[in-house]
Parts: C-alpha cells; sequence; structure tokens
C-alpha cells in the first residue's frame, strides 16, 4: 500500500504543477509549484513550525547568509510557541497558512476545510497582526474542495517544485544533493523548521545556501518569486 501511494503522490503532484497558473492570473486560487519566469531567483519555504528550536536556528542561519524566506505555519504551533512566530516576522521572513491542526484536508467537507485556514488565520493575525495571502494544504494535497475554498477565502496554494524529504530526516548531505542538483530558476524548495525526532535541516541549509548563492541565485520570498 505505501509503495501505491508513493506512486501515486508524485502524480498528484506533476498533475498540480501542470495545470498552474504561474504568474498570469489575477484571480485568488490560483496553484504555483515555480515561476519559470524568474530565472535568478528561488524561494525557501519551511513547514509546519513554529518549533522552539529549530526555527530560531533557521533563522540564525538565513541571517548568517542575508537571505531570506517564507514559513507554513500550523495554526495550533503558533499558540504553543509565539514567540517563534515573533521571530520570523522580525525577522523579515513572509509567513503562509498551513492549517490550524495539520490535518488530511482531502478528508473533510469544504465547511472544515474552510474552518482549518480560517483558525489558522485568526491565530497568526492575533500574534503578529498579519493576515497570510498564501496556502499550502498538508501532503499538497490540493483537492477540488481545497482549491474552491482558497478561491473563496483569496489564498493563493503554493506547492512546490523541489521536494528534500527533510521530513523524515534525510541525511543533510542527501538533502543538499537533491536541492543542488534539481536547482532552475524560479524554483520553490520545500523544506521543514518543525519535524520530530532530529533536524538534518540545518546542516543542509548550510551546505545549499552558499553553494546557490555561488551560482548567481538571489533568494526570495514566495511573494516576490511569484510576483
Ligand atoms: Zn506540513
Amino acid at each position: 500500500m505505501k509503495k501505491i501511494i508513493g506512486i501515486i503522490l508524485p502524480l498528484i503532484l506533476i498533475f498540480h504543477c501542470s495545470v498552474s497558473v504561474l504568474g498570469t492570473s489575477q484571480e485568488y486560487g490560483a496553484i504555483y509549484c515555480r515561476n519559470s519566469s524568474h530565472l535568478k531567483q528561488v524561494a525557501l519555504t519551511f513547514d509546519d513550525g513554529p518549533h522552539p528550536r529549530y526555527t530560531k536556528e533557521i533563522l540564525s542561519i538565513l541571517d548568517e547568509f542575508n537571505v531570506t524566506a517564507t514559513f507554513f505555519i500550523i495554526g495550533v504551533n503558533a499558540e504553543r510557541y509565539p514567540e517563534d512566530l515573533k521571530r520570523i516576522v522580525n525577522a523579515g521572513c513572509e509567513i503562509g497558512n498551513h492549517t490550524y491542526s495539520h490535518t488530511r484536508l482531502s478528508q473533510l467537507s469544504s465547511k472544515q476545510v474552510r474552518w482549518e485556514i480560517e483558525r489558522c488565520q485568526t491565530v497568526v493575525q492575533n500574534l503578529v497582526g498579519i493576515r497570510p495571502v498564501f496556502f499550502r494544504p498538508p501532503q499538497g494535497a490540493a483537492s477540488e474542495s481545497v482549491k474552491t475554498v482558497s478561491r473563496e477565502m483569496e489564498y493563493d496554494i503554493i506547492l512546490w517544485s523541489i521536494d528534500t524529504r527533510d521530513w523524515e530526516l534525510t541525511p543533510s548531505a542527501q538533502i543538499a544533493a537533491t536541492v543542488l542538483s534539481q536547482l532552475k530558476g524560479g524554483d520553490i524548495i520545500l523544506m521543514h523548521d518543525y519535524v520530530s525526532g532530529g533536524n538534518t535541516t540545518c546542516d543542509a541549509l548550510r551546505i545549499i545556501i552558499p553553494e546557490i548563492l555561488s551560482r548567481g541565485y538571489e533568494f526570495v520570498t514566495v511573494s516576490d518569486l511569484i510576483d
């Protein structure tokens, strides 16, 4: 079964990417995996935080190299670690909505999907006064109801073009090899600041950021990448 899911999920993601509206739509609810018209820019994205240890560590690495990123926040974790959410904003990074409880949205009604997005939005607004404009569904599962609700709530959906699989504690050298071998201008790189049981993301960042900069790319927020 695991094997079947492993085959089906990338196919779903490829489908999403092939129907993406990249930077041309004025309507909300567009799905972005990459913006191939921004050839000298890439966007780092971190999901599932804030985390009481690793969000801070990632922000300090970003600061060390003077680069920016976008963090897709889980509402529950923002409530648990509000100071770390504030750190992200104070560092000038962008905040996206990644639902309140990181539940599998394909199993929910439209009303429940709306609640998940709205509750995360309210938590973020109350804590840092920012209303996110980007939504990333857990597992990248952008079903019809997720797309409809996102559009109604004036969110664009942000997926990714490079998946580091850091959430399964992939060794940092392997994460770096994945990113550096696939990297193209306009890429959206998927990483995580909240992973249970350890962290290989920080060491991978210390390898990939200077290398990506030396290739002449600029790190930008998702807003700037899809602009
Ligand atoms: Zn997630």
